[in-house]
């Protein structure tokens, strides 16, 4: 049961996703009143959560709409994306505080505004690198509209990430693998998480949603596959996401904070789960491509 639900609620978020980023221009300006009917609120929500350690050495940082991973290292820290926009980097700052603020690295997964908003403020405030695609670096810089509207300033780029790449920090390495579809160059990452002296590794998707056309489609279900192959080669265990309403992320959240065991960690899916997560998200591409064709 807990999996049918798991995929029902993966579903869901992937068709709400899937509407909003391909037929609604809706920017999230502050500006904006109401949300489009028939998404979920949580898209519009900029209700802060609470700062919280869901490993030893990650730590969700965000408001309801969109978080920030920040990943310690023994030499500072990794940033897994910057939320939408200058508002949202002082919550990522006063989440950074029990941490030592030691910005180094700033990861972006692809170029859409509610990812790569609040880059340039950070780096220019803690001199950090920002890394992207070449790809979405050239996309970004070139689309307006959507979710890269005026909310979101456009950032430079210091390092461009490519598949298959190892970005290293200290004690801490991220793979880089590349999965285009819901963006032109959409990165997704591969990373140690530690709980109670032991490590386990963890992927995160670089992008929540299903693309409109159908050679984007096509080209998301590719990546899936290649993602798929290097979460088997790499013995991911553990599930993080950019959109916590994606995948009952709320309560994940609140709920990881007295799970000592990782067992207990609902972030934590093992093999078993992975396993399910991708196939769901596989079954759900499928769909999405045969009623493209009907
Ligand atoms: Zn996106």
């Amino acid at each position: 049961m807990y999996y049918i639900a798991k995929a029902k609620n993966i579903l869901f978020t992937l068709f709400c996703c899937c509407i909003l980023l391909s037929n609604v221009a809706y920017a999230q300006d502050k500006s904006q009143t109401a949300p489009p009917p028939n998404l979920p609120s949580e898209l519009f929500d900029n209700t802060p959560l609470t700062p919280t350690k869901v490993f030893d050495n990650l730590y969700c940082i965000g408001t309801k709409s969109v978080v920030a991973w920040a990943l310690q290292t023994s030499d500072g820290i990794i940033l897994i994306d910057s939320m939408w926009d200058n508002n949202d980097t002082q919550l990522i700052i006063d989440g950074m505080k029990k941490l030592g603020l030691n910005l180094k690295y700033i990861l972006i997964s692809h170029g859409h505004g509610d990812h790569y908003g609040g880059a340039q403020y950070l780096k220019d405030k803690y001199n950090a690198k920002i890394f992207m695609s070449n790809t979405d670096f050239y996309y970004m810089n070139n689309t307006f509209d959507g979710v890269n509207g005026s909310r979101s300033p456009k950032c430079t780029v210091d390092e461009f990430l490519t598949d298959g790449q190892q970005i290293t920090l200290g004690d801490t390495t991220v793979t880089v693998v590349s999965t285009p579809g819901h963006s032109p160059g959409c990165v997704s990452f591969i990373f140690p998480v530690k709980t109670q002296g032991k490590t386990y590794m963890a992927a995160q998707w670089g992008g929540t949603g299903i693309p409109k056309s159908m050679e984007n489609k096509v080209q998301y279900k590719s990546s899936l596959e290649h993602f798929s192959q290097y979460c088997q080669d790499n013995n991911v265990v553990v599930e993080t996401t950019a959109h916590l309403f994606a995948d009952n992320g709320y309560a994940k959240l609140n709920n990881v904070v007295n799970s000592t065991f990782i067992e207990n960690n609902p972030f934590y899916l093992g093999q078993k789960g992975i396993d399910n997560y991708l196939n769901n998200l596989s079954l759900e591409i499928d769909r999405a491509i045969a009623n493209s064709i009907k």
